[in-house]
């Protein structure tokens, strides 16, 4: 019977936000505890439903660690988090037969600039050379050079904005046990793309990026590799090795499938100019919505809280504010500070405070307003897409001058309408609507809406990606330096 192994750690960073992440971001479950996941939409998920259906297979449950997008994981979070994860695997290895480990990949640590790299050679270590490692990966990963090092497999999310989880997982436990029933020896082929990229385009159903993954989907269907996907890494993690990657896993090393990754790769280089964030200027977007009647939509994807950014950025309020925008507009702004002070002041009060730039100082400066504060909440809301919980802290309403904002203590995802709502406010009703989001799902903004503005703003999460300062990962790369080139260099890695 054999015996597997599983494991999880995932978090996505932003090294453009100042504010580092702790252990206590991370949901942490142990043993048993992921077992949890049985039936969610997450690659843990996915792999028990594989793993669980066939009699002879045996799940050893370890550690999971999940955390929303944030800033670099402090030296201190990463110790006590690294330590507890290897312990919790060395503690089960004995008697393995396989290990699935579920990762994110765009991890990022002080003083370790590649966790998933580290985690998997100290697991390796641990299980042997000799029992196969398969990994599934977050398209947005950063896939390095010692992580594929260590592993026989791996399986890269196929879908974005993501909701193939439970698919991946399920794609990873699959390849896991065609490894250990045909006894295969996997090849991994790996062609490195030197651009960062970015924008509407890298939505599946309709961009570019979209068509090619559907290639790579084909290749995996069709059986002519065991996995197959595109990794774009994730712009804002800045370590060494950030770039996109092709990759393909095949039973045995094969030059059609090395013609194919390299095609797939020149393909993806060709298209580079349209996979970047196509922005309009904050002030002259104000300007435009002077004169339109609405409603209208401000995408602040800068200030994206679910991509890592600091989420209080009050750039947009500061731009409509000075522009003399006069529609009734709504926005959200992570402020600790601000909130407390109106939760001390009770609704109805008039506080004034500085809003904004508490985390980003050198990016947002506060803004004083004397505001009206209209309501006051524990900030508990629940994703409108995922059905996940949000907690935002105490938060409050304010309105000021012809602005309402909601001020929240924490950041939170907020892609969708939920905080809103929970704050009692139809975005409907507003003229001008500010969403701190990469993008925007048709339905619940655009639909409604005159013009969606994809606004050029300061932030830790700026799809205008030469304005946010790389100054770790690899170049020449495109589209920060003029100069980057493309050599399909296919790289082969075997076990
Ligand atoms: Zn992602």
């Amino acid at each position: 019977m054999p015996k597997i192994l599983i494991v999880e750690c995932m978090q996505e960073i932003s090294s453009f936000n100042p504010l580092p992440s702790e252990y206590e971001n991370f949901n942490v479950t142990r043993d048993n505890g992921l077992f949890v996941q049985r039936g969610l939409n997450t690659a843990i998920g996915g792999a028990l439903a594989v793993f669980e259906a066939r009699a002879n297979v045996s799940v050893v449950p370890t550690y999971g660690a999940r955390a929303g997008s944030a800033g670099l994981l402090s030296a201190r979070g990463w110790r006590r988090l690294s330590q507890e994860l290897l312990d919790a695997v060395a503690a089960r290895r004995d008697g393995i037969d396989a290990v699935y480990a579920s990762l994110h990949g765009a991890m990022g640590a002080e003083g370790e600039l590649d966790p998933e790299g580290y985690l998997l050679t100290n697991i390796r270590e641990m299980v042997g050379p000799g029992v196969p490692i398969v990994i599934s990966l977050d398209l947005h990963g950063i896939l390095t050079e010692r992580m594929v090092r260590q592993v026989d497999g791996l399986v890269i999310y196929h879908t974005y904005p993501h909701v193939d989880f439970a698919d991946t997982g399920r794609r990873a436990a699959q390849l896991l046990l065609a490894i250990l029933d045909r006894g295969l020896k996997p090849v991994i082929t790996r062609v490195v793309i030197p651009a960062l990229v970015r924008g509407d385009e890298l939505i599946t159903k309709s961009g570019c990026y979209g068509d090619l993954i559907r290639e790579a989907q084909h290749l995996e269907r069709s059986g002519a590799a065991l996995a197959a996907g595109i990794m774009i890494g994730n712009p804002f993690t800045d370590v060494p090795e950030l770039c996109s990657q092709v990759l393909l896993v095949t039973a045995r090393e094969d030059d059609v499938m090395k013609r194919e990754a390299v095609r797939l790769a020149q393909s993806f280089w060709a298209q580079r100019h349209r996979m970047q964030g196509k922005l309009i200027p904050l002030a002259r977007a104000v300007e435009q919505a002077k004169f339109m009647t609405g409603p209208l939509i401000f995408t602040d994807a800068a200030d994206a809280t679910s991509s890592g950014a600091t989420g209080d950025s009050n750039a947009v309020l500061r731009a409509l504010r000075d522009g003399g925008y006069r529609g009734r507009a709504l926005a959200q702004i992570v402020d600790p500070v601000a909130a407390a002070a109106a939760h001390e002041a009770g609704v109805g009060a008039t506080i004034t405070v500085r809003l904004g730039g508490c985390h980003d100082k050198r990016r947002f400066q506060p803004m004083e307003v004397t505001a009206t504060v209209e309501s006051l909440s524990r900030g508990r809301a629940r994703l409108e897409t995922m059905r996940i919980g949000l907690d935002a802290g105490p938060t409050a309403v304010l309105t000021f001058d012809n602005l309402t904002v909601v001020v929240m203590s924490r950041s939170v995802s907020l892609f969708d309408r939920a905080m809103y709502y929970a704050s009692g406010l139809d975005p409907k009703t507003f003229d001008l609507i500010v969403v701190k989001s990469p993008h925007t799902e048709y339905h619940m903004y655009e639909q409604w809406a005159e013009k969606n503005f994809n606004v050029d703003a300061p932030g830790a999460t700026s799809a205008n990606l030469p304005s946010l300062g790389h100054t770790v990962c690899a170049r020449p790369a495109f589209p920060l330096d003029a100069e980057a080139v493309f050599e399909p260099h296919p790289v082969v890695f075997r076990r």
